[in-house]
């Protein structure tokens, strides 16, 4: 039957229509049905003008009954509305008949309703003659789209950070297979995305040894619980990196382990710098425990040296005069390890007045037989005399250096030592520049890389390996810095060490001087 019949009561067609008694009460029963639908109903005209609307429509736009009929469907929506109407569902509409799920906001009053609107054509014989409405109340919808717009923003920008993140952070079904992997991940295990998921997580961070773990881990997480481990993890290039890695299960009810996820650091870093200062811990001790011994050695060995030399007054074979000077030359090497090498850590007296040349005359003067030895010739420039510093330190920064310079030219060379005042860049700050330089056979990247380090020796049980890192020591004690440039090249090999030490300098003239 046509809507309008349905729908048609006051418009007074309906009276000259004879309906029977089973068609009247059909009639009311559709007329109820239509009234108490669980939706708005609205009939229109191929215009647009209202011809019918249900109660439920009424409520939801605030008309009141009557009010609607003869409006037009058009003025209820805003003007891009009334231009989609047309081109969007009128048209569309008499070409289909059916337009299905258009969301349109209804402009009423003030008031702006959102609405889903269902469209269809009413056909008398072939002829479309009225459209019908079904609209439903979308505020919630709209709601819930909104909600669902924003958390998947949120989701969207959360993906980002994690995908981004420079720590590794994994996703994996329950399984153990990878499911999502970040860039942190690829970067930290060497591993592209694409090459991760899909494969068993353990394989690709644990080394074949340790994959025992996983099952440890898989059994907290079951459980709800976190698992944490630190240890050696494994670089695809079969590189050992340290990680530490927090596993988070993902559950759901009732207590079901579903998935998991990873966060995994690379502590490698974080580590090394643990060790290297439990390190320099250890050397402090040992430093301290060396400074207390030279201490307690240095009396019995001054008893012992003074034993020897009367001794030697009386020796009266020659044969015991060579032993008492063997005895001699050995012991003197004893006092030189206690005084240069175990009293590194002597706590410093007050700076004073270094006169620089002569400071090199005497270096020069105690090493002059291993100098001689090595026919190794020397030239000293000093421009600038004084230097306001800790004497006892300047002594041994250039000793150090200077016997470093005799080892490396065993056979022959020339030694120089010069110092005049200058200015550092790096520093912005006046002082004195000590430039201590051989021809000798100079250092490989390699050892230039651990010179400073403690115990690094090139030259066996002859070396100690503290030399320079005694003097980078004492130098930044004094307020400077070194810089070594060294050339193993066949034509310019040897070796040149810098010194800068801000501070007062007196200068005098040139002080030219060769042996
Ligand atoms: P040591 O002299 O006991 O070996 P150092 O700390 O004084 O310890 O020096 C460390 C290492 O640096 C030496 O073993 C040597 O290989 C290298 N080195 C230092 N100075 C020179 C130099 N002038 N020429 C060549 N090698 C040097
Ligand atoms: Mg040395």
């Amino acid at each position: 039957m046509p809507t309008s019949e349905l729908a048609g009561s006051g418009d007074g067609r309906d009276s000259s229509i004879h309906l029977d008694q089973e068609a009247t009460s059909a009639l009311e029963y559709f007329r109820d049905l239509y009234e108490n639908a669980p939706s708005g109903y609205l009939v229109l005209n191929l215009d647009g003008c209202i011809l019918s609307a249900n109660s439920p429509f009424l409520s939801l736009t605030g008309l009141s009954k009557g009010q609607e009929t003869g409006l037009n469907f058009r003025t209820f929506l805003t003007s891009a509305g009334a231009i989609f109407y047309d081109s969007q569902i009128l048209q569309p509409l008499l070409l289909s008949g059916k337009r299905d799920e258009i969301a349109l906001d209804l402009k009423i009053g003030n008031r702006r309703i959102p609405i889903l609107a269902n469209f269809s054509l009413v056909y008398e014989s072939t002829e479309p003659t009225q459209i019908r409405v079904i609209v439903f109340n979308a505020s919630d919808r709209r709601l819930f789209e909104k909600e669902l717009l924003r958390s998947r923003k949120e989701a969207e920008q959360l993906s980002e950070v994690i995908l981004h993140s420079s720590d590794a952070i994994v996703t994996a079904k329950l399984d153990g297979s990878v499911r999502t992997w970040n860039m942190g991940a690829a970067n930290l295990f060497g591993y592209a995305g694409p090459e991760a998921v899909g494969v068993p997580l353990w394989r690709l961070i644990l080394p074949e040894e340790k994959l025992e773990l996983s099952h440890t881990a898989m059994k907290s997480l079951k459980s709800g619980l976190e698992f944490s481990w630190e240890g050696a993890s494994r670089h695809k290039n079969g590189s050992e990196i340290e990680v530490s890695i927090k596993l988070t299960p993902h559950m759901e009810a009732p207590g079901t382990l579903v998935a998991f996820s990873a966060m995994i650091r690379d502590v490698s870093k974080q580590k090394s710098a643990e060790r290297a200062l439990l390190q320099s811990e250890k050397l402090a001790s040992v430093g301290r425990l060396a400074s207390s011994i030279a201490h307690e050695i240095n009396n019995p060995l001054a008893a012992v040296t003074n034993l020897l030399y009367l001794i030697d007054q009386q020796a009266n074979t020659p044969a015991l005069k060579q032993l008492t000077e063997t005895a001699q030359e050995e012991l003197a090497r004893v006092s030189q390890i206690t005084s240069h090498t175990l009293r590194f850590h002597r706590q410093s007296s007050n700076p004073t007045d270094l006169n620089l040349k002569n400071l090199f005359e005497s270096v020069v003067a105690l090493y002059r037989a291993r100098l001689r030895n090595s026919s190794i010739s020397t030239e000293i420039r000093a421009h600038a005399a004084q230097l306001h510093c800790h004497e006892g330190e300047l002594r041994q920064i250039v000793l150090n250096i200077v016997g470093n310079a005799i080892d490396a030219m065993k056979l022959g060379g020339k030694l120089y030592l010069r110092c005049r005042q200058a200015r550092s860049a790096k520093m912005d700050v006046d002082g004195v520049r000590l430039v201590i330089a051989d021809n000798g056979t100079g250092m490989d990247q390699a050892t230039m890389a651990k010179i400073f380090e403690p115990f690094f020796t090139t030259k066996g049980i002859g070396g100690t390996g503290l030399g320079l890192w005694i003097t980078d020591d004492l130098v930044q004690r004094n307020g400077g810095f070194i810089k070594i440039r060294s050339s193993v090249s066949s034509t310019t090999h040897g070796t040149i060490v810098t010194l800068f030490f801000p501070g007062k300098t007196v200068s005098e003239k040139d002080h030219g001087l060769s042996y």
